[in-house]
């Protein structure tokens, strides 16, 4: 009888010791790339995967940021034409942001950083330059100059060219994060870097990941978005802006004309699985505007998206339709497809 208790007891305590570790949970926020960062983890090791994720977006910051003088893009942005060698993790992002701006033809073009300097978006010195000026510094900006050789990791740009990876750097911090969080056996997160929302399987429970997606036009949500396993970003024109005689002048720019974009977008959203295309395509899509981004789209197969634009139509990919929850009055509703 003794016995009987004792297994029974043990039994209990096993099964509460190996429930408390599958429901183990930790949540980790920080700052860093200028923006707050939240880490939420499930599973036994999920504090010491939360702080190694956390160690490799700073290691990123560290290595890719256009300010901080020990940054490879500092030190390529400052190479006075000359060849240098980057570490794996900024070689793989700048490559990735350079096939991007092949793709949409320059509409997304990662070289763009003297003109928007110039906007003072960099500073906060916000200023409308002359045309002439413009074109003048977009003669810096062809992303076609850049000279890539893949097997030594090397880059070469002339002299006052500069490379700006703003565009995808928070994406790609997500993917490193994802797989350190993997490789420490995480199979259930949720991490929020700044808005862009990348998680791992689905939630706890089982149940889907659900997704707000920002109103353009007020602080509330416009729609839920379920998910699992996937990377949802979102770029849009409200986050960044100075106004000037009445006009609106955005921080995401038309690649090729060096302008801030004036188009009928208000928020784009992208949702796949990587991170990197994610804020890559957000970014991409936003300065393509409705009618191209359709066509861009449908010439691919790897994301779907969801655009807000300012006469307040929703739009939204047609595999979506069964993820999404409408929770704010739009003017109109079309699905592509
Ligand atoms: P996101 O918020 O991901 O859309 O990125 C916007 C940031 O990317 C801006 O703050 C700029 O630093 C940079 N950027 C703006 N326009 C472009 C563009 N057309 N191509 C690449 N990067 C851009
Ligand atoms: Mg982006």
């Amino acid at each position: 009888m003794k016995n009987g208790y004792l297994f029974f007891a043990c039994f209990i305590l096993s099964t509460f010791f190996l429930l408390s570790c599958s429901q183990k949970s930790d949540l980790l926020s920080f700052e860093v790339m200028n923006t707050f960062m939240t880490i939420k983890s499930y599973g036994k090791n999920s504090r010491k995967a939360n702080l190694l994720a956390k160690e490799k977006i700073m290691e990123l910051e560290n290595l890719i940021s256009v300010t901080r003088e020990e940054s490879d893009i500092y030190r390529l942005n400052h190479s006075d034409g000359k060849t240098v060698i980057l570490n794996e993790e900024s070689f793989y992002p700048l490559s990735f942001a350079l096939e991007m701006a092949g793709a949409t033809e320059g509409l997304f073009n990662p070289l763009l950083y003297p003109v928007i300097h110039e906007w003072g978006f960099t500073t906060g010195e916000y200023k409308v330059p002359e045309d002439i000026r413009i074109k003048d510094l977009l003669s810096y900006c062809d992303y076609k100059k850049v000279l890539l050789n893949p097997k030594e990791k090397s880059v070469k740009i002339q002299k006052d060219m500069m490379i700006d990876l703003g565009a995808v750097g928070k994406g790609y911090a997500g993917d490193q994060a994802i797989k350190i969080l993997k490789e420490k056996g995480i199979k259930s997160a949720i991490l929020d870097l700044g808005g862009n929302v990348q998680t791992i399987g689905r939630k706890i429970d089982g149940k889907l990941w659900s997704i707000g997606i920002k109103n353009p036009f007020d602080s509330g949500i416009s729609l839920g978005l379920k998910i699992e396993d996937m990377a949802v970003i979102t770029s849009g024109g409200y986050e960044r802006y100075f106004e000037e005689n009445g006009k609106r002048y955005i921080h995401i720019f038309d690649g090729r004309k060096g302008f801030p974009v004036e188009n009928n977008v208000a928020s784009v959203t992208i949702v796949c699985k990587s991170g990197l295309l994610a804020d890559s395509l957000s970014t991409s899509i936003f300065v393509m505007g409705e009618d191209e981004a359709y066509n861009f789209w449908k010439s691919r197969s790897d994301f779907e998206m969801i655009i807000i634009t300012k006469d307040k139509k929703l739009i939204y990919t047609k595999n979506l339709s069964q993820n999404i929850s409408i929770t704010a009055s739009f003017s109109a509703v079309e699905v592509f497809e």
